[in-house]
């Protein structure tokens, strides 16, 4: 099947087989179909846009990597209610549809923006996302890549926040769960802190929670003591600012693998916020989109180790398109094994000294070198 942009139109799970490997990403386009077609208050990107960088990353991934011939396309299905339900409550989901059947163009406060077609693309994208899982769980496809908007991880059970409606992730987690699996990883990358993830499974034994982010910033949240009731299973990793591909390499050794090897989980997913790149414009870390490849590939290293390589990426932030065309560019080529270099994209700051804090976070969830 030939790949073209009017493929973007709707929304669609892309599968890809690469000896092997096959990938899948969900991309949910205007073009006459339901669009999430808001600014957001930042006035810096706009959803539009960065679907249409990845877009145009996923074509150049296809077209480099001769990917073309093993193209399988797989039409998004609209999310049953009872999967959002296993996080959201029925009032909020109710008043979610009803909002943007009204009209109305922020949930709750301004960040949240809405047009009349977000509700049903924010179903779309639920059900391509859990789609791709099922796919996934059921062998049929190895790892993935979903592409999706809104993003979800600051979605509490009861309230939007921070330009998230639903929570995707955490739909996700609880729907593989309903469907058997025993055991799930959530890491999170992005540079904000995933407080809906954290709080929709801060008393569930089942789900492994790990964010990264930057300290200091939107929500707030996100310190390394926080959920103490959770040690060991919910960690937090608060970087300075300008933390990159080198911090970000002792993280993912020292922090996420002995957490992955410890819960063993029978699904990893993986918030996949490009915002952590060293020129967004609303953040301050230092990963260069080589970082975000070396990130991605150890935690697809970590999926083969640990749970038969089934590893799912879902889209969170990023606030300049290119950066989020490079990080999706790079998780493509983590996730079929391919070599990723970007050397243009070199951060220009120093990182930080955090051995300490690495130290201090291992410590205190007893992780072992
Ligand atoms: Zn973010």
């Amino acid at each position: 099947m030939i790949l073209s942009k009017q493929h973007y139109a709707l929304p669609l799970v892309v599968g890809v087989d690469v000896g092997g490997t096959k990938i899948a990403a969900a991309l949910v386009d205007a073009d006459g179909v339901p669009l999430h077609r808001v600014r957001y208050p930042t006035e810096l990107s706009s959803p539009q846009a960065t679907l249409d960088s990845i877009a145009r990353a996923v074509d150049q991934v296809i077209e480099e990597a001769g990917l073309l011939p093993m193209l399988v396309l797989i039409k998004a299905k609209r999310a049953e209610q009872r999967w959002i339900e296993t996080v959201h409550s029925v009032d909020q989901l109710q008043r979610l549809e009803k909002s943007c059947l009204l009209g109305v163009t922020e949930f709750d406060c301004p960040d949240n923006q809405m047009c009349r077609d977000t509700f049903e693309t924010s179903m779309l994208a639920i059900g391509g996302i859990l789609e791709t899982a099922k796919l996934l769980m059921g062998g049929k496809l190895d790892n993935a890549f979903c592409a999706v908007r809104p993003p979800g991880h600051h979605a509490e059970p009861h309230r939007a926040m921070g330009f998230c409606l639903l929570n995707n992730v955490a739909i996700a987690a609880a729907a593989a769960l309903a469907d058997g699996a025993r055991q799930v990883a959530i890491i999170d990358y992005d540079a904000h802190h995933g407080n809906g993830t954290q709080a929709a499974f801060l008393d569930d034994p089942r789900v492994a929670f790990l964010s990264m982010h930057q300290w200091g910033i939107y929500p707030g949240t996100g310190w390394y003591e926080e959920a103490a009731e959770a040690r060991g299973r919910v960690v937090n990793v608060p970087l300075p600012a300008r933390s990159g591909d080198r911090t970000y390499g002792c993280v993912a050794e020292e922090i996420v693998a002995p957490l992955v090897r410890r819960f063993r989980p029978e699904l990893m997913l993986v918030s996949a916020g490009f915002d952590a790149h060293w020129n967004d414009p609303i953040t301050s870390l230092g990963l260069s989109s080589t970082g975000f490849h070396s990130l991605s590939r150890r935690l697809v290293e970590l999926a083969d180790e640990q749970c038969g390589g089934r590893i799912v990426f879902i889209l969170e932030g990023g606030y300049e398109p290119l950066n989020v065309a490079r990080g999706a560019m790079g998780v493509f080529a983590a996730l079929a094994d391919r070599v990723f270099d970007d050397p243009g994209d070199a951060s220009p700051h120093e990182d930080p000294d955090s051995a300490q804090l690495i130290d201090k976070i291992r410590n205190l969830h007893s992780f072992q070198k």
